[in-house]
């Protein structure tokens, strides 16, 4: 495998339809919007060869299959001796020892004959003739023999070769985006490099004239931008590449450029602002001019329209300007669309059920998603639903969602709880 094979691989284009909604449809309840994006968007970025040792939060392009076994060969699960079990009676045990002794990476060369014992440290390879091991806080010794009582189960105290993983399985899969564990697992059975697919570039721009940089002086009628330092880190911390592509004004033209700009070297890119259908939304009115605008008026709270749509053939995300209704959307549509894009599987994020600590009556129509943590087995919700109100962000550790329909929810009623780690 040379890493010259794949850097030329063209990425799949994506239809200019691929977030056009159906005709009529207005409100689309939140699973629809899911639905349509997992159906619609596939892998864009390029592929790779890895090493091992840079793969974390990368996604594999192929399966990979273990070089070796692990264990390799039988070893010893513990300190102690070995022997043959076969060979034993009912106990109490009292066996001669063999000269030398079996150490992890030092075997023992010779056969230990049957009715012998050896000394055996952990992790060293079973020395010829023996399958079993007496743990050496079990045994008496004088130095020349070993005492101890049974029953002793043939095998115990020792590791199978390949009963972790055989030579030739294949471990991970395609589309798997790989954890420390993983690294261990590919070192373990003799893999140092896989094939992977290049991170994903994903570009963030916020918009909005009100905007300012923290750290610059902010004049009034200005605020600091949240939303771009905030999705910067929630890209980074999934293992996408994170570009800031800057602020733009409400200025169509400028506008325009910066998308032109970021659409030459990124894979998405997620705008916060400027979504809706007002006069200063010109993310959705500029998505809207090259045809590929979908707005995805998603039945959810909190959460305005998203404008979806592609510039310049790259998807475009346009999130609301509301810091808590930018990062839900993120969570809820950007990551499981991204990591398609990626060439990650279609995650769904992994909730549990638990007790509500709050009161809440909710009307039918959207779903609804409340800052949430959990405190003594009860999932407790922000004092306030203001989507502007990013301590409450900060507050919390996951999100409670509350389903489409109507809903009264009392103490102890069962909620669903996403923690921000599912995502
Ligand atoms: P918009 O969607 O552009 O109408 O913005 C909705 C609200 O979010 C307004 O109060 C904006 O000032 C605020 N907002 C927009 N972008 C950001 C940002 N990057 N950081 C913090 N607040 C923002
Ligand atoms: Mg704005």
């Amino acid at each position: 495998m040379s890493t010259d094979e794949f850097d030329e691989l063209p990425a799949p284009a994506l239809t200019n339809d691929c977030f056009a909604l159906p005709a009529g449809v207005n409100w689309t309840p939140v699973d629809d919007a899911l639905a349509m994006l997992k159906e619609r968007l596939n892998a864009t970025t390029a592929r790779q060869v890895t090493a091992v040792t840079e793969t974390v939060g990368l996604i594999l392009a192929a399966d990979v299959v273990a070089k070796r076994a692990n264990p390799p060969e039988p070893n010893s699960a513990v300190d102690g001796y070995a022997f043959a079990g076969a060979a034993l009676g009912d106990g109490p045990y009292v066996l001669p020892l063999v000269e030398g002794r079996a150490a992890a990476g030092v075997p023992f060369e010779g056969v230990v004959p049957e009715g012998y014992a050896i000394r055996i440290l952990t992790g060293a390879a079973m020395p010829m003739g023996v399958d079993s091991v007496v743990l050496e806080e079990d045994v008496n010794t004088d130095g020349a023999r070993i005492a101890f009582n049974g029953p002793i189960k043939i095998g115990s105290n020792a590791r199978r070769a390949g009963e972790d993983v055989n030579a030739g399985d294949v471990i991970l899969t395609a589309t798997r985006r790989l954890t420390p564990a993983d690294v261990a697992l590919l070192s373990a059975v003799g893999v140092a490099e896989v094939e992977t697919y290049a991170p994903l570039r994903v570009g963030v721009l916020s918009t909005g004239d009100e905007l300012v940089e923290t750290g610059a002086a902010a004049k009034a009628g200005q605020i600091y931008d949240a939303n771009r330092p905030m999705l910067l880190a929630q890209l980074r911390a999934w293992g996408f590449e994170a570009i800031d592509l800057g602020r733009a004004p409400d200025d169509r033209t400028v506008l325009a450029d910066m998308l032109n700009e970021g659409a030459g070297r990124c894979d998405a890119i997620l705008t916060s602002g400027g979504a809706s259908a007002g006069d200063e939304d010109h993310m959705s009115a500029l998505l809207a001019e090259t045809g590929s605008l979908a707005m995805w008026r998603i039945a959810l709270k909190p959460g305005r329209p998203l404008a979806l749509g592609l510039w310049d053939g790259v998807p475009i995300f346009g999130l609301p300007g509301n810091p808590v209704a930018a990062l839900v959307c993120t969570l809820i549509f950007a990551r499981p669309a991204l990591n398609l894009l990626a060439g990650a599987q279609w995650a769904a994020p992994q909730g549990f059920d638990v007790p509500a600590g709050f009161a809440k009556t909710k009307k039918a129509g959207r779903r609804e998603y409340l800052r949430a943590r959990i405190r003594d087995g009860r999932a407790e919700v922000f004092k306030s639903e203001g989507s502007g109100r990013i301590s409450g962000l900060s507050w919390a550790e996951g999100l409670v969602e509350l389903p489409d329909g109507a809903a009264e929810i009392t103490q102890g009623s069962r909620v669903r709880y996403i923690p921000f780690t599912s995502f």
